[in-house]
């Protein structure tokens, strides 16, 4: 173990970001990371736990205190080659995860817990820098053929394990530029598109071939996808959750991700013809506490808004709870994010009762009651009572609230079927659909969820496709640390 009294001797350390008037300026990340000196502080404050909670905390298993000593003695290549054995894009999840790893770190309970997000961001960006990433060509082919649905960070992972096997692999992307969400919901403030851009470009020299701007089963027949051995249906979760409430179809109230969207998209250079969607001057009321919602309030500061609510149906986080609970659950449970402190009222025990329209039918108003709860020990809430309905200012309502599953035309066409939830149905022990080759992986299976689940059950499902194909698999899989 690198240094055995660190965590007592170091504080947990968050790295400086961009102060919040300069950053608004400007949709590029802002966390200007740490210096050697204090990586270093930080990778020592591991305490090497006998039962290490971090690794089942991360979904991919990352195997945390060990890239942690390696970090702390200055062994770079060593870290990165610990931390890309389970994790396929460190440099996504090392921006943007909540990082359940540490809401399970051992030093939590006592202290506060390891920085391990900002470290695995570190290796990852040293490891590119000193060039030990390298595109992964595998010359022993097995002459199988596997087409992945869907660029996302499912998709993507599961074809460069697939790859790594010796599968030759298509990636068919209905898009015009790869990547899922990570390329046009997340905002580049959160995700600069060149960090995907450089990770493309490796995959693209392993042999992964991207076919991008092709929806299969239109652009391109189901019948083309009986050239494949295997199929991987990784086409996420879209169908976005409306509010049927009064006046639902005003002017002005748009879905999350439509304005999240033409916005990145603009900062990629591309040109937004029709029905832009600005923030600029406006009252806007962001509905939903997500990940999504905190985007929209990002980015509508970011273009000037006049002011931005963010409605949650969720009571206040007590003081309390969070006192009790030394871990930062606060990104993971209550969608805090660092847009919030660059401006916005945060509403929370808010129910949303009507859209109220102007003579001309767009949003001039959004009608809400506030509910009282009592919320005890573990959280289980009482609703006690609830407000009068008042009206706060709108001219530009942004829905976050989620989405239901994913879409079912091309499954229909396939033959695959859904559960209950509207979820292709598959387990995750197999991954694999109704259909004998179809597997499928990351938030059409699982349902809405996180970037490190999507590249966890890409990387799994991979290994049964591997096997499926195979008869046996050599890929890795984090059952092998349970
Ligand atoms: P997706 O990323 O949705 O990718 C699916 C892809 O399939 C899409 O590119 C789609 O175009 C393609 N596709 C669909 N059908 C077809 C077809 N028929 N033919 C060809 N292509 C098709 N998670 C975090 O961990 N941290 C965050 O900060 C975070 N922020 C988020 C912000 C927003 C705005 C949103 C919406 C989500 C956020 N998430 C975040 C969640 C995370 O992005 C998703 O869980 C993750 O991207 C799911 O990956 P996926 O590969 O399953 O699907």
């Amino acid at each position: 173990m690198g240094k055995i009294t660190g965590f007592k001797e170091f504080e947990r350390v968050l790295p400086t970001k961009e102060a919040v008037e300069a950053r608004v300026q400007h949709f590029k990340e802002f966390n200007k990371g740490y210096s050697e000196n204090e990586l270093n502080k930080q990778a020592a404050r591991c305490m090497d736990c006998g039962i290490p909670f971090c690794h089942s905390g991360c979904p991919l298993g990352n195997v945390i205190p060990e890239f942690n000593d390696a970090v702390y003695d200055g062994k770079w290549e060593e870290a990165y080659q610990i931390l890309s054995s389970t994790n396929n894009f460190p440099e996504f999840t090392g921006r943007i995860c909540p990082a359940p790893c540490e809401s399970a770190c051992v030093l939590g309970i006592h202290s506060t817990p390891i920085t391990i997000e900002e470290i695995e961001k570190h290796i990852i960006e040293i490891a590119f820098k000193k060039g030990y990433v390298k595109a992964h060509k595998s010359y022993l082919k097995t002459g199988k053929r596997v087409a992945v649905i869907g660029s996302g960070p499912a998709g993507l992972a599961a074809a460069a394990q697939l790859n790594k096997a010796g599968h030759d692999v298509v990636v068919f992307e209905r898009d015009d530029q790869v990547g899922g969400l990570l390329r046009y919901g997340i905002p580049d403030f959160k995700l600069e598109k060149s960090v995907i851009d450089r990770r493309i470009n490796l995959m693209k020299e392993s042999g992964i071939e991207f076919k991008v701007n092709t929806e299969v089963g239109k652009d391109t027949s189901i019948y083309e996808l009986k050239a494949y051995d295997a199929i991987v249906l990784a086409t996420g979760s879209t169908v976005p959750w409306h509010m049927q409430l009064p006046g639902h179809d005003a002017k002005g109230i748009h879905f999350a991700m439509d304005f999240l969207t033409q916005q990145n998209k603009e900062v990629s250079g591309m040109t937004i013809e029709q029905d832009r969607i600005l923030a600029t001057d406006k009252h806007v009321v962001v509905i939903g506490d997500g990940d999504t919602g905190s985007d929209c309030i990002g980015t509508s500061n970011r273009h000037r808004a006049k002011s931005i609510t963010q409605i949650a149906r969720k009571p206040t986080p007590s003081k309390e709870r969070l006192k009790s609970n030394p871990w930062p659950m606060d990104k993971l449970t209550f969608g805090t994010s660092s847009s919030q402190e660059e401006g916005c009222e945060r509403l929370w025990a808010t129910e949303t009762q009507e859209f109220v329209q102007d003579e001309n039918g767009h949003i001039k108003g959004v009608k809400i009651k506030e509910v009282q709860y009592e919320v005890d020990e573990f959280g289980k809430r009482t609703r006690l009572g609830e407000s009068e309905i008042r009206e706060i200012p709108a001219d530009l309502v942004l829905l976050a609230i989620g989405y239901q599953h994913t879409e079912h035309t091309l499954l229909e066409q396939l033959g695959v079927r859904v559960d209950e939830k509207g979820n292709i149905l598959a387990n995750d022990k197999d991954y694999q659909t109704t259909i004998d080759n179809i597997f499928t992986a990351g938030d059409c299976r699982k349902g809405q969820s996180l970037v490190v689940w999507a590249i966890s059950e890409g990387r799994e499902c991979a290994r049964k496709v591997d096997e499926y194909l195979m008869g046996y698999s050599e890929l890795e899989s984090k059952d092998f640390l349970t």
